[in-house]
């Protein structure tokens, strides 16, 4: 299988789409509108970007780095972790998050407010 083959014929044309049809370049030539790509559509960014998200959606899933590693062939889970892992800006807010609601269920009922209330600088009193 040649890869070059593989993106020019099955993947990209699965991600050209008219935004108002569904219909691809090739089936629009005979619509009566022009054709609009969908924006919403991910874009082929080649072969390393695709890797990287298939490793980065796993993650998300909660599969296991070693997992991952032997998913996608790598020698050393170092370079899975640094190279094919991406946490996005959401995945960091929603692990602080998880951090403080954690926080919190730890000091039910002993009075001292929530950890953002405990965080906030103190303001003078005058
Ligand atoms: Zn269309």
């Amino acid at each position: 299988m040649d890869l070059n083959n593989l993106v020019n014929r099955v993947i990209v044309p699965a991600l050209t789409r008219c935004v108002d049809c569904r219909k691809g370049k090739d089936e629009h030539v005979s619509a009566d509108h022009e054709f609009k790509q969908d924006e919403k559509l991910p874009k082929w960014h080649g072969w390393h970007a695709a890797r990287r998200g298939l490793g980065t959606n796993l993650y998300r899933l909660g599969v296991p780095e070693k997992t991952i590693q032997a998913i996608l062939r790598h020698a050393n889970v170092s370079t899975t972790a640094t190279y094919y892992i991406k946490t996005a800006a959401a995945d960091a807010q929603a692990a602080m998050a998880k951090l403080e609601t954690e926080l919190i269920g730890q000091q039910t009922g002993n009075g001292r407010g929530s950890t953002s209330e405990r965080l906030e600088p103190e303001r003078s009193r005058n």
